[in-house]
């Protein structure tokens, strides 16, 4: 297989993953999109340039030039990385709390990336262990990462389906005016 099809067999296979993930949660509209700007030629091509297979394509372009073009234009046209919610607030530059969908979404895109790293060896822990390993949560909003926890631990403690069909719920109950009724909490150095 060409890198061509082997990369868009990876893409349209972890797009179908998510939509189911997202669909369980209520997710419809989001699990329809969720990645779209991947077909995008600004992606699309960096990725079959750089396709490996056994790691991101976007990790082999850092290493050459520094950045990554395909990366930074993924994260900047998608709502469910917590990358993207950074802006200057107060005269800071922060992380921004995100809206729950997207993090229920970026749930969604977790666990269907941890089953195809770990494969037979995936648990429902698997999604949860991941986070706590890697040092990304200390870059995201405090309750962003919180928020993550929580959800990953109920996936671990009461499994997938049990954890999804609790999001969909409290998604039911979610207003995007919600955090205007808990205290916004920007970090400031
Ligand atoms: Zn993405
Ligand atoms: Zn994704």
């Amino acid at each position: 297989m060409n890198r061509f099809a082997a990369h868009l067999k990876t893409v349209n296979t972890h797009r179908a993953e998510v939509r189911r993930n997202c669909f369980k949660c209520g997710l419809y509209r989001q699990g329809l999109m969720h990645d779209l700007s991947k077909y995008s030629p600004q992606e699309f091509l960096v990725s079959v340039r750089f396709f490996q297979g056994f790691r991101s394509p976007y990790t082999a372009e850092k290493e050459i030039y520094g950045y990554s073009l395909g990366w930074l234009h993924h994260k900047g046209h998608n709502r469910h990385h917590w990358e993207y919610w950074y802006d200057m607030l107060d005269g800071v530059w922060q992380p921004i709390e995100m809206p729950f969908p997207y993090v229920v979404e970026m749930v969604c895109d977790r666990v269907a990336a941890c089953k195809v790293y770990e494969k037979e060896k995936y648990t429902s822990a698997s999604a949860l262990n991941y986070f706590e390993a890697k040092n990304d949560k200390q870059y995201m909003h405090p309750k962003t990462a919180e928020l993550l926890r929580t959800i990953l631990t109920r996936i671990r403690d009461e499994g997938e389906d049990a954890a999804f069909a609790w999001l969909k719920e409290e998604l039911r109950q979610w207003h995007p005016q919600s955090h205007l009724l808990n205290n916004r909490s920007p970090r400031q150095e």
